[in-house]
């Protein structure tokens, strides 16, 4: 009887009953084995890498299974929330073709019968629980300051004993209700506790879908449901919304392992059902040998943003991570090139347990096989896309001159093994600067890129010759080169190797030193794309002139 005054006195306004929310949000009518996932973010304003890697996760699972994805707003600390970061989060996740069933849509918006979807919102609900928890004996009020908890902490830890609010330790544990009903008359602040019916000596053992059978020692801990502030800790909400939301497969990062017991307990003390738990992998770097987190502070790589700053298609964001995700998924795709990414089947019991290495180089890899399969206007739309947020002078540079810039887009493309140039669209403008005269012209002669055969002198000479003898009239590249080849030869370059290495003193150099003079003159770069399709891009005239101010250099 006393115990319900307590709660009565507690939770005044509450008149509902968990029986009331578990019926208004009835298991959902879905096909069998259909998982129904969440994406649960803070809306903090950052956001992290490994959330796209883990929402990647939820969203191919229960896309596979025709379930639901739903987005939830995790805003219980309120002092991080950062305004507008709602709809952020909404578009950078559009943005990487990871859609929405249910949840917010908006900051104040949201779709789906199993709202409401911002936990700030749902006040009522987790008071309801902690309600029937008071009644029942298993929550209690705590008054301990934070002063008194850190002496008790420190007390703990100079006895070297496991620190926390428990057990014999739990002082408002065992204050009778009228005590505790008294001090709250009397105005005294508190939170309220589980009262943790677990014990040291037991363990519980659960079924991770990425990690299969761990155990833990039992909770113990009177672990904190609601703050002084009115709103749930993490713990409390988690069971809760993730039980009437009805979510199936619960999917975050492995820093939630060691608060597995505490839920396990929740979801138990509160007669719900465990939903399926699956912890992936923290997203590390390699630093100088030694492995660590990618890192808010230290790593560009860690912002979402990043990734679309320096233009990395989100496609091959997605493809690298699912590389991460299932290592089988390399292999599938030199099976499968051309098949979507979504026709790949995501399984978390293929997914690495121990912490997942981030690599750039990978990632380039990835990425440029990625932007190597697109079709020229499309490298040519989304690289203006691009341009036009991040590099101005380029955009303006390339949609004056589109024509142009989709016949350099397509060199090499059309073949069995089409040119793997870039990996972002940052990396656009040093690869074709030399196409444009007002990038070109600027460029000073110490930039110049020559074979490290041939001094600047000796280039300067072939020109001099391969500019007043080349036949402008060859149609493909074979007669090219050929024309080329012959103007070496009669130069005293050698067209053989073998000859070559043989008796190096009666020849100038090779024939590709007459190529990598031709190449410096038009690009000032030596890994450039076939010469006869630049000299066709650039044209009669443009070749000349750069041929002539090469001389001059
Ligand atoms: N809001 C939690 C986080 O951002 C969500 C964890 C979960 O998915 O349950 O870490």
């Amino acid at each position: 009887m006393s115990l319900e005054k307590l709660a009565n006195i507690i939770f005044k306004d509450v008149d509902k009953t968990p029986e009331y929310y578990i019926k208004k949000y009835p298991k959902r009518n879905l096909k069998e084995g259909a998982k129904v996932t969440r994406y649960a973010p803070s809306p903090t304003g950052f956001q992290h890498i490994g959330g796209i890697f883990t929402a990647l996760v939820d969203e191919r699972l229960a896309s596979q299974s025709e379930g639901i994805f739903c987005l939830r707003i995790e805003d219980t600390d309120q002092k991080r929330e950062v305004q507008g970061a709602i709809e952020d989060t909404i578009v950078t996740m559009h943005n990487f073709g990871l859609d929405f069933n249910e949840g917010m849509t908006g900051e104040d918006t949201s779709k789906g019968d199993y709202g409401p979807y911002k936990q700030s919102e749902r006040s009522e609900i987790y008071k309801t629980f902690a309600k029937d928890l008071v009644k029942r004996g298993l929550a209690y009020p705590c008054f301990c300051t934070p002063e008194e908890l850190s002496e008790l902490r420190e007390k703990q830890v100079a006895e070297k004993i496991t620190p926390g609010y428990y057990g014999e330790f739990a002082k408002c544990r065992n204050l009778t209700e009228e005590e505790a009903i008294a001090k709250i008359e009397a105005g005294e602040n508190y939170i309220l506790r589980l009262k943790s019916p677990g014990r040291e000596d037991k363990r519980v053992e659960i079924n991770d879908l990425i990690r299969g059978k761990i155990s833990f020692p039992e909770n113990t801990q009177d672990i904190v449901l609601i703050k002084g502030d009115g709103l749930p800790t993490y713990h409390f909400a988690h069971a809760i919304d993730d039980t009437l939301m009805r979510i199936t497969n619960v999917i975050r990062g492995e820093e939630w392992l060691s608060s597995l017991p505490i839920h396990i307990q929740l979801f138990e003390v509160l007669g719900f059902e465990l939903p399926k738990f699956s912890h992936v992998p923290t997203i590390m770097k390699n630093d100088n040998g030694s492995k660590r987190k990618l890192s808010k502070r230290k790593d560009a790589e860690a912002a979402v943003s990043y990734y679309k700053e320096v233009g990395y298609p989100t496609d091959s964001v997605k493809e690298y991570l699912l590389n991460i995700i299932n290592s089988n998924f390399e292999e599938w795709r030199e099976e499968n090139p051309d098949l979507d990414y979504h026709k790949f089947p995501v399984e978390l019991d293929k997914m690495s347990k121990s912490g997942a290495l981030f690599d750039i180089v990978k990632l380039n890899d990835v990425s440029k096989n990625v932007i190597c399969k697109m079709k020229a206007y499309e490298v040519y739309d989304r690289y203006i896309t691009w341009a036009k947020e991040f590099d101005k002078e380029m955009y303006d540079l390339v949609t004056s001159n589109e024509k142009m810039c989709k016949e350099i887009f397509n060199i090499d493309k059309e073949g069995p093994k089409p040119r793997k140039d870039f990996a972002k669209w940052d990396e656009v403008k040093e690869k074709i600067f030399y196409f444009f005269e007002e990038l070109f012209s600027k460029e000073e002669a110490s930039k110049v890129e020559l074979p490290n055969t041939l001094t600047l002198d000796a280039a300067k000479d072939i020109i001099k010759v391969y500019m007043e003898k080349r036949n402008t009239e060859v149609t493909c590249q074979e007669e090219w080169f050929e024309d080329l080849k012959q103007i070496g030869l009669d130069l005293g370059y050698c067209a053989k190797k073998k000859d070559y290495k043989k008796d190096p003193d009666s020849y100038k150099g090779m024939i590709s030193d007459v190529a990598g003079a031709v190449r410096a003159a038009l690009s000032h770069r030596s890994n450039t794309p076939d010469l006869y399709v630049i000299m066709s891009i650039l044209g009669k005239d443009k070749v000349n002139k750069r041929f002539k101010s090469f001389i001059e250099l």
